[in-house]
């Protein structure tokens, strides 16, 4: 039986009270004690919801606290793209990994920074992750089939890649809690059941035989499910109510509407969290998995590199690094906090817009303030935006503008605006986008030189016939050819931008999350900068700083590491 958070509150605070005397808060206090645990979690989504199954599991006391009135933060707005080498669902599709070359491939992505120890603990943890997950949930994974490692041409890579995602799952099972999982970040067309897998086709299916079957098999998925009387999820929702499923039949009360506030601290160690109710023990720990501070304006501006805010991230509201906060106030040392999970985006109005698909397809080109290609727009999201970062100070590209003309728009689905669709008025009235008849009337409208950007325009269009970006090899991986158009040849990912008129998209940095955060060790114990064990404490997913380091294996290096450094750090406890 689920315990109501009501219930835990009251038939914990037996008249306990706590001298909280930790060097977290200015002066001693005595608070309440309204509950006691084995474990804490901190946060509901990937890494915590993952590292509460697991401790329940393992037999200890487990409460899940959770700051939102939803569950799920990001993972339930995601795509849920999950990347572990080596797991049983890739090897039963065939994929021909190892884990000799997934250590290579790991090891030369994210270089010499990230210790080995770590990655070899997410490598060797990740496949018994998953097993468990599914063992212990009705979560279950299918193969993304083609979703090439974002490298492969680095030793261990796999262009065709080693990505899974959560299958379908009924909403039913929840009963009520389904009204409590957090939404997506983008809803699902009307009567489909779509996976993350699809969306390369769906942005096709006008002039794709593929992309139009796909569509078909989306809708019939949905109406199969309409008459079945479900309530169909996918990816990061699926995701979300998986685990929570898990937790409700492991009898794990998650305690929404319950922030983290800071940590108790006794003798050195980490006993418990405070609330704002009072204080919940942790007789064995406490697991930090309260995501990223991609919602905190003021530490974005003082890790960050400018220029930066809130408003273009996707990532959850509720995640506002409080967990990094209270880890530090703890000792803890924090690492790569002026990265994240980047990814170009357009500042549409309401909420930015990750755009994937859209980036790569060809017939558009990505140019800076002076009317300059300076990218690889294929190029994996996080490096794109990398680069936005350092060309920035000296060749203004934040904005960036992404050009197409009205072939490209005739042909591929642009966010949910069908090809040849007029785009919502507010889209231009906002200054997202703009439109122009010729190359110099949308260079004046979004204020780059003519002339460069013409010049540019002509140099791209010879490139596109000849299929060679003899400037930034755009199409030389294969990891390019993922969001193209498999009928445009010589390179699919290149195509002359020639029809009238020409629109141009604001690129901005946008992100998933944030990837830094406290910094810990093989077994997801929080570390001193002296590189000392904060005893009792422990955090994963984007309340630390990422095994991926500055970089990005594959589609899904952050919900992978989440889930399984919350999985380490649970039978560590
Ligand atoms: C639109 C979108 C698409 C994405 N697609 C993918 C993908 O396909 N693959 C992939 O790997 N990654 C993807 N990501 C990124 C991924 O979702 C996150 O990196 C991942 O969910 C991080 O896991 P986490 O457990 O650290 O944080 P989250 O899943 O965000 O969970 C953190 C939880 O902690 C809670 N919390 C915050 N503060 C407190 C507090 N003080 N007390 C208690 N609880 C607190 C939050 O409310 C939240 O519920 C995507 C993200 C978005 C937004």
């Amino acid at each position: 039986m689920e315990l109501s958070r009501r219930q835990v509150l009251r038939g914990a605070a037996v008249g306990a009270t706590l001298a909280v005397t930790a060097n977290t808060v200015a002066e001693a206090e005595v608070a309440a004690v309204v509950g006691e645990y084995d474990v804490v979690v901190v946060g509901a989504g990937a890494a915590g919801m993952t590292a509460g199954l697991t401790a329940a599991r393992r037999g200890l006391s487990t409460v899940v606290i959770e700051k939102a009135a939803t569950f799920g933060g990001s993972a339930a707005r995601s795509g849920a793209g999950i990347w572990i080498p080596n797991n049983e669902v890739i090897l039963r599709a065939g994929v021909p990994d190892t884990p000799q070359k997934a250590a290579t491939y790991l090891a030369a992505v994210v270089g010499p920074s990230i210790p080995a120890a770590r990655q070899q603990a997410f490598l060797n943890n990740g496949p018994a992750m998953l097993s468990f997950v599914m063992a212990n949930s009705p979560l279950r994974f299918r193969f993304m089939q083609g979703y090439s490692d974002y490298y492969p041409e680095l030793p261990g890579g796999l262009p065709n890649g080693r990505s899974i995602e959560p299958d379908q799952l009924d909403g039913n099972i929840l009963g009520a809690e389904l009204a409590k999982l957090n939404p997506p970040y983008l809803a699902t067309p009307a009567g489909m059941v779509v996976f993350s897998a699809d969306y390369k086709w769906l942005a096709l299916s006008a002039v794709n035989v593929r992309g139009a079957a796909v569509a078909a098999e989306c809708l019939a998925r949905g109406t199969a499910a309409a008459l079945r009387g479900e309530k169909p999820l996918t990816m990061g929702q699926s995701l979300a109510a998986g685990l929570r499923a898990g937790l409700m039949s492991a009898n794990v009360p998650v305690l929404l509407n319950t922030p983290l506030q800071d940590l108790v601290i006794e003798n050195g160690r980490v006993t418990g969290v405070r609330v704002p109710a009072g204080v919940i023990k942790a007789r064995r720990g406490v697991i930090i998995g309260s995501g990223g501070f991609e919602h905190n304006a003021a530490m974005r501006n003082q890790y960050q590199q400018q220029p930066i805010g809130t408003q273009w991230t996707v990532g959850a509201r509720s995640n506002t690094g409080d967990g990094i906060q209270a880890g530090q106030r703890a000792g803890a040392a924090l690492d790569l906090m002026d990265d994240a999970w980047w990814g170009p985006a357009i500042p549409l109005p309401g909420e930015p817009y990750f755009c994937l698909a859209e980036r790569t397809l060809p017939g558009g080109m990505i140019v800076d303030t002076g009317g300059e290609r300076f990218v690889n727009e294929a190029a994996p999201y996080s490096d794109v935006v990398h680069v936005m970062y350092e060309r920035n100070p000296t060749d203004q590209c934040i904005p960036g503008w992404l050009i197409v003309d009205q072939n490209y728009r005739n042909r591929y689905l642009f966010k949910d605006v069908v090809p040849t669709f007029p785009l919502p008025n507010d889209w231009y009235s906002s200054g997202a986008v703009h439109r122009a008849a010729t190359i110099d009337g949308l260079a004046s409208a979004i204020g780059v030189p003519q002339a460069t950007l013409r010049a540019t325009v002509s140099r791209f269009n010879s490139q596109a016939l000849s299929g060679t970006d003899s400037d930034f090899a755009r199409g030389a991986s294969a990891y390019d050819h993922y969001y193209t158009d498999p009928a445009i040849f010589p390179n699919s990912c290149l195509a002359p931008l020639w029809l009238p008129p020409f629109y141009a998209f604001k690129i901005v940095p946008g992100d998933l999350g944030t990837k830094g955060g406290m910094r810990t060790d093989a077994r997801a114990r929080v570390l001193r900068s002296n590189g000392t064990v904060i005893p009792g404490l422990y955090a994963a997913g984007n309340a630390s700083a990422a095994v991926m380091g500055r970089s990005y294996a594959g589609a899904g290096s952050t919900i992978g590491p989440a889930m399984t450094f919350g999985y380490i750090a649970a039978n560590d406890i």
